[in-house]
């Protein structure tokens, strides 16, 4: 129940740093432990015991016959013929029916049957074969008692010493980088420039270091000092690693990447040594270009105790520092880094001599999606009505990787219609199906649950239009996509790229209007607006904090209390959670304003949404000139959409 403007959250990960996982890890490397697998062991021996005596039952012939049956059935003359082998008798009746017996092992047939009465001449009338028992079978049914336990020990002994081995052996390669290595020669893997659309000025930064790795010489003869380390910053999903890789491919060098996120998890001492081994490695291919992702995961602010003070962590950060410290000025290995969060990083990062240089990558705008688009849409058929500029205007706030997702999406739903080509519909059905999840139809509403919905979108599109710098409403609707169960779709104005203090006021009040409609027509709250709630005490809170929004407090940005920058006393603490307060409360009354004057745009919208569910835009607009309210004027051309609060609010 939020109203969705396309921006996104600016990915804060929790970076919750993973301890090393308890006994399981220290005696398995990681991999099943050593009591796992010895109960793994003993239930499969269970399991053929209990087959093999299951087999044995069914080999147990079901009409065996007792020998005192057979030898009165001999002497009456009943039986033609017995087949004998080893001791166990398959019998032939005159009648033709067949049975079995057996007999004591140590003696043979007719001093068996004589012993029970049957005399020669009776036994005569009988045809006897004896059938001997195979030399396989004899010394498998001899053998198999004695040398099935012996197997079977053997082969738990040799399993078991496998086990502890593979742990030593682990243990000993864990020092080992286990970077992937992406080696210039495979064309496969290659990325270039070419499949980075847009970030025209990322590009023009790094074009300095692919030329440094191309021909290192031309720069170190002339006494250049090239930067070690580059920093990318960016939203996730921006191409910060496609561009890094890129990198690595326009210049033909060698690329070794590792995650900051592996570091984490392992044992006191073995990040550090990676990080060495890796750097030796990287050394030995220079010209080659090193890539820490998520440096943040290793690179936060020491000391703070955030993220339980992981002297992992440290450590490993460390050795980045010492091996680039290290660097001779002669060495042709550069390293790349790559963050969503810059602001956790430990300042001693990004210090000269180290990451010193910071390329920032922003969310593309309407020209970039439109390039992006067309990369992604390379080896899909695209149907003559598609026209990719309309989707890139209608993606404001989508990533690189989240556009790539819409192609892919859009290329499904032709695929599952059995069509050949990608039609604009199947593109423009997807954009809301990357952004908010695909709609949940088997999610039914009550009358009653309908009726709240509609009108809680109604007060979110209502204020929105009203309010002079809140963004125009693109579409409303009631089908529940994701974890909405409504959603209100703004397209901010273009060309945006600061937010003022009076939008986001009027953001505010316009994503209280589900709120309060819901509280003025039905006298009651429900659970739906919590996210709507979260949503404007995040925007109040930056803007006293962060953007010296409040009068009250003036231009003054406090820091994250979290991370230790810059505290500040309780006593400034309570003066910001009033300042918060205050205008959440000025835009909650606000919004009751608006949506009191025009009750009546508000029915005739959630009176539409009851019975049509969705409004697109051009529907929407006519229900407001019908009841006296001028819609919002958007330029159609020539404009960029650009998320429209920093910081990312849904
Ligand atoms: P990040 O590392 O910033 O989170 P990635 O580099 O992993 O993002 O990007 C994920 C995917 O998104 C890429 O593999 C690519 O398909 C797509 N992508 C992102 N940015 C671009 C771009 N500028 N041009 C083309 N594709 C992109
Ligand atoms: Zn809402
Ligand atoms: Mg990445």
């Amino acid at each position: 129940m939020a109203p969705v403007s396309p921006k996104k959250p600016k990915g804060k990960k929790p970076a919750v740093p993973k301890q090393v996982r308890g006994w399981r890890r220290l005696l398995g490397g990681g991999g099943p432990s050593f009591f796992g697998n010895l109960i793994t062991t003993v239930l499969i021996f269970l399991l053929l015991m209990s087959v093999y005596s299951l087999a044995a039952s069914f080999m147990q012939p079901a009409n065996d016959v007792p020998l005192s049956v057979v030898a009165a059935d001999v002497a009456a003359g009943k039986i033609e013929t017995i087949t004998v082998n080893g001791d166990s008798l398959d019998l032939t009746y005159a009648d033709k029916s067949v049975k079995t017996s057996r007999k004591d092992p140590s003696a043979g047939l007719p001093e068996t049957l004589a012993t029970y009465g049957v005399t020669p001449a009776e036994l005569a009338k009988v045809s006897i074969t004896i059938q001997g028992q195979s030399g396989f079978q004899f010394w498998f049914l001899t053998l198999a008692p004695i040398i099935i336990p012996i197997l079977f020990f053997v082969f738990l002994f040799w399993f078991l010493s496998r086990q502890v081995k593979g742990a030593g052996m682990q243990a000993f390669t864990f020092g080992q980088s286990k970077a992937r290595v992406i080696d210039p020669a495979d064309i496969s893997q290659r990325v270039t420039f070419k499949d980075v659309a847009g970030a025209r000025e990322a590009k023009e930064e790094l074009l300095e270091i692919v030329d440094f790795l191309k021909s290192p010489k031309k720069f170190l003869d002339i006494g250049a000092r090239i930067p070690k380390g580059i920093i990318l910053m960016g939203a996730p999903g921006t191409g910060k690693t496609l561009l890094a890789r890129a990198v690595a491919g326009e210049a033909s060098v060698p690329f070794f990447s590792i995650s900051g996120s592996e570091f984490v998890e392992m044992f006191v001492g073995v990040g550090a040594s990676r990080v060495r081994d890796l750097f030796q490695l990287a050394k030995k291919a220079a010209p080659a270009i090193i890539f820490v992702d998520e440096i943040d995961a290793v690179g936060r602010v020491r000391g703070t105790g955030v993220g339980g003070g992981n002297d992992e962590r440290e450590q490993t950060l460390n050795q980045i520092l010492v091996e680039m410290d290290g660097f001779e000025p002669t060495e042709k290995v550069v390293v790349m880094a790559a963050t969503n969060r810059p602001d956790v990083l430990d300042p001693a990062l990004l210090r000269p001599g180290r990451f010193d240089r910071r390329v920032t990558i922003d969310l593309p705008d309407r020209r970039d999606r439109e390039e992006i688009l067309k990369v992604h849409a390379v080896k899909k058929p695209l149907g003559p009505d598609v026209n990719l500029a309309v989707v890139a205007e209608r993606t404001p706030g989508f990533s690189g990787a989240e556009l790539n997702s819409l192609m892919n999406e859009g290329a499904i739903l032709a695929a599952r219609e059995s069509r050949k080509e990608v039609t604009q519909y199947d593109l423009i059905r997807s954009i809301e199906k990357v952004m908010l999840g695909p709609e949940r139809k088997s999610h039914l509403l009550s009358k009653k649950e309908k009726e709240v919905t509609s009108y809680h979108e109604a007060g979110h599109a209502l204020v929105s239009s009203v309010l002079p710098n809140a963004d125009p409403v693109h579409k409303i609707s009631i089908i529940s996509r994701g974890r909405a169960a409504g959603y209100t779709l703004k397209l901010p104005f273009e060309d945006r790229k600061m937010q003022s203090k009076k939008q986001f006021l009027d953001d505010i009040a316009a994503t209280l209007g589900g709120y309060v409609a819901e509280e003025m027509l039905f006298d009651d709250v429900t659970t739906g607006p919590s996210n709507d709630l979260a949503v404007i005490t995040a925007i109040a809170r930056e803007m006293v904090t962060r953007y010296g929004m409040s009068e009250k407090l003036g231009p003054i940005a406090f820091g994250d209390r979290q991370l230790g920058n810059e505290p500040y006393s309780e006593e400034v603490a309570s003066h910001i959670d009033a300042e918060v307060s205050r205008i959440i409360d000025e835009a909650k009354a606000r919004a009751e304003k608006v949506i009191g004057e025009h009750r009546g745009a508000l029915d005739a919208i959630a009176k539409e949404l009851i019975e049509k569910e969705t409004i697109e835009r051009t529907e929407f607009e006519k229900i407001l000139i019908a009841n006296g309210i001028t819609p919002k004027k958007r330029d159609e051309e020539g404009i960029d959409i650009i998320p429209s609060t920093p910081g990312g609010v849904a």
